[in-house]
């Protein structure tokens, strides 16, 4: 990024003949040769201001059009590194609730993987001195000072510090290096640089609470599981993808057996401890691809690709005896003693159907087997009925 050269403009003091008496030709031929010049870099200087200027303009768009925190982290390091043709981009953020690392961990990004991007619990504690800039700081890299912020950067000449302010505190910063000594020094404007870092700490913040919203739209906040909503959206992409590679899918249904005594007995947050230990647990039984929802109240719905009903059958039971043989410390001491009851139903292939009635189909077949064996007995795995023939 260059960055912007400073209006020097041209001083009358330093070009007008300092007596009163009117200019020789001479005198004026030289002011105006001088004229011509200052001319000349005026306007190279102006035209290279408009194309810096261009290139902050068309980042801080970029920047403000992303949707995604991943998106977003991105757009600032690797569009960065290349709009402003920089070999080192560091952003260290604050994060000192994991917030955003929960974040991208639900998109499936392991934070520690992002080679460019720390993420700290306190930028004071990262870097006492660092967290002191309140405005961009430029000027030569020295190890010493900088070295925590480019650990790796042995041909660093040069460098620009960025503090990320959002309503007067420091949420990050964004380092800059480049090779070239006067890439970056005291002597460069920095305003641009001020509001690209400003824009950036807007645009973090904006995504975060978006991502926020969309994760608790398909969360369940007691469990952490998936919610139903999830479960509607994944189910019609899973039965397409079953349909079109021909490949098994199974869905259980799990409910937990007299759950009402539970609450009735010890309490609504007893009855809170054992949902969460029953979603903890089944979700200890399942692969990555296996897809778990609370469908609501005391009952969890999974959707198991790539599983056949045999497959499905012999995780319920795991499910079940992992459930049934420890009993569930609860909210406020002592245990409960917790079984559940699964109905589990392989997705069919039938002539002609369509994902929604399949998946329907699916559903459906799944509560009708959990309502068989509640009525058996509670505490069983049962199959839908023509498959257990
Ligand atoms: P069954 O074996 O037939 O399933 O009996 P059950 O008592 O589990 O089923 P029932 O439908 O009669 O009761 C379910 C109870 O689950 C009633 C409801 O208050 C309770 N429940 C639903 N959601 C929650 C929740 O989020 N927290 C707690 N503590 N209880 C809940
Ligand atoms: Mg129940
Ligand atoms: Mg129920």
């Amino acid at each position: 990024m260059e960055t912007l050269k400073p209006n020097r403009g041209w001083s009358k003091a330093n070009t007008m003949p300092k007596t009163p008496s009117a200019p020789s030709p001479s005198d004026l031929t030289f002011i105006n040769r001088q004229l011509k010049q200052q001319l000349k870099t005026l306007t190279r200087e102006a035209s290279h201001n408009e194309q810096v200027l261009k290139r902050f303009h068309d980042r801080e768009l970029t920047l403000l059009a992303t949707e995604t925190l991943p998106e977003l982290l991105s757009c600032l390091v690797d569009g960065m590194k290349s709009s402003f043709d920089l070999p080192y981009i560091k952003l260290v953020l604050n994060d000192p609730d994991h917030e955003l690392r929960h974040l991208l961990l639900h998109s499936g990004i392991e934070p520690d993987s992002l080679p460019d991007i720390r993420f700290v619990d306190q930028v004071a504690l990262f870097s006492p001195k660092l967290s002191r800039y309140k405005s961009p700081w430029l000027g030569p890299f020295i190890s010493d000072d900088h070295d925590q912020l480019f650990p790796e950067a042995a041909l660093l000449k040069s460098i620009a510090i960025l503090p990320m302010l959002r309503r007067s505190k420091l949420v990050g910063f964004i380092g800059l290096g480049s090779h070239d000594r006067n890439r970056f020094t005291r002597h460069h404007a920095s305003d641009f640089l001020n509001r690209l870092a400003t824009i950036s700490a807007i645009c973090l913040e904006n995504t975060a609470n978006r991502e926020h919203l969309v994760v608790a739209g398909l969360t369940d906040a007691l469990t952490g599981l998936h919610n139903r909503r999830y479960l509607d959206r994944r189910l019609e992409e899973e039965v397409t993808r079953a349909l079109r590679y021909q490949h098994p899918l199974s869905c259980l249904f799990i409910d937990a057996d007299h759950f009402k005594r539970i609450n009735d007995t010890h309490g609504h947050g007893a009855g809170d401890s054992v949902l969460r230990e029953i979603a903890l647990r089944v979700k200890e039984c399942l692969r990555a691809s296996d897809i778990a929802t609370r469908f609501g109240g005391e009952e969890f719905a999974l959707l198991l690709p790539q599983t056949d009903a045999s497959e499905a059958c012999t995780l319920a039971e795991r499910i079940r005896h992992r459930i049934q043989d420890k009993p569930i410390a609860i909210h406020g001491g002592g245990t409960v003693s917790v079984t559940v009851s699964i109905g589990v139903a392989p997705m069919r292939f039938e002539q002609n159907a369509n994902t929604e009635s399949v998946s329907k189909t699916l559903l459906d077949e799944a509560d009708r087997s959990l309502y068989i064996a509640k009525s058996s007995g509670r505490n069983r795995v049962q199959l839908t009925e023509e498959e257990a023939e």
